[in-house]
C-alpha cells in the first residue's frame, strides 16, 4: 500500500518519483531539476525540507526571499528568485546573489539589472520570462518578439549570464492550453543560441512540462502542503 503520509520527506520522495516517471517516459537521458518554491513555506518547514535532501529553494519576493535566505544563511542552499522584478527591488536583489534569476521581464529591464551589476563588479545567472500564454496579469516578453529580446539581452547586457527561459503555463484550466504554453516556450528555446535552462512546470502541470522539454521546474505548493 503506498504512504500518503504527509511528512516532508514523503511528500518529497512522491513528487520525485512522479518526476521521474515523467523523465524516464520523455527520454532517459533528459535531466531535470526542480527548485523548491517556499513563498508560503516557513523557515522550519525549509529547513526541515533541507533536512531531507532537497538544497534548491525559490522565493518571488525579494522582501521575503532578504529574510529567509538570512535566517537560513547557515545552510548551503541555492536559491532561486522567480517573481516580478520591481525596478525599485533590483539593487536589493542582486546585493542576495541568487544562483538564478528565472524572471527577466523584458530587455529594458535586463538593461537596469546590468547597469546596476555594473555598479556592483557582479555577475548574475538569469532567464527570460515569457508571457507564453499571453495572460494580461503575467510578466514576461511575448512569444512573436522572445527571440529578438533574448538576442539584445546577450549583446548588451555582459553581465548578466542568460542561460534559457522560464514561463508560467496557461491558467485557462484547460490543459490543451497549457501544453499549447508549454510547446510556444518550447519551441523559442529550441532555436536560441546556447541556452540550457528550461524553467516550466509547477504543482498541477510539471508531467506535462516534462513532457515538453522542461529541465528545471518550479514546485511549491506539492512539497509543502498536504493534499
Ligand atoms: C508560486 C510559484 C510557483 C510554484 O507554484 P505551485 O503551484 O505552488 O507549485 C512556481 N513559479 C512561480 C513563478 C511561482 O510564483
Amino acid at each position: 500500500m503506498r504512504d500518503l503520509s504527509n511528512l516532508p520527506l514523503d511528500l518529497l520522495r512522491r513528487a520525485i518519483e512522479r518526476i521521474e516517471n515523467a523523465r524516464l517516459a520523455y527520454d532517459p537521458h533528459h535531466i531535470v531539476r526542480f527548485a523548491a518554491i517556499s513563498k508560503y513555506a516557513s523557515i522550519a518547514q525549509i529547513a526541515e525540507l533541507y533536512a531531507c535532501g532537497q538544497r534548491a529553494f525559490g522565493e518571488n519576493k525579494v522582501q521575503d526571499l532578504a529574510q529567509k535566505s538570512e535566517n537560513l544563511a547557515a545552510l548551503p542552499i541555492e536559491w532561486h528568485f522567480v517573481g516580478r522584478i520591481q525596478s525599485n527591488k533590483i539593487g536589493k536583489l542582486l546585493d542576495l546573489r541568487p544562483a538564478l534569476i528565472h524572471s527577466i521581464a523584458s530587455l529594458a529591464q535586463a538593461r537596469q539589472i546590468d547597469d546596476r551589476l555594473a555598479k556592483i563588479g557582479c555577475d548574475q545567472r538569469a532567464l527570460l520570462q515569457i508571457n507564453s500564454a499571453r495572460e494580461a496579469e503575467k510578466s514576461g516578453v511575448l512569444p512573436e518578439v522572445a527571440t529578438q529580446e533574448y538576442m539584445a539581452i546577450l549583446e548588451s547586457c555582459p553581465r548578466i549570464k542568460l542561460e534559457g527561459v522560464m514561463t508560467i503555463g496557461s491558467h485557462s484550466g484547460e490543459k490543451s492550453d497549457v501544453i499549447k504554453s508549454f510547446e510556444i516556450t518550447r519551441d523559442i528555446f529550441d532555436r536560441l543560441p546556447n541556452a540550457t535552462t528550461l524553467s516550466m512546470g509547477m504543482s498541477g502541470d510539471y508531467e506535462l512540462a516534462i513532457k515538453n522539454g522542461a529541465n528545471l521546474l518550479r514546485l511549491g505548493s506539492i512539497l509543502f502542503n498536504a493534499e
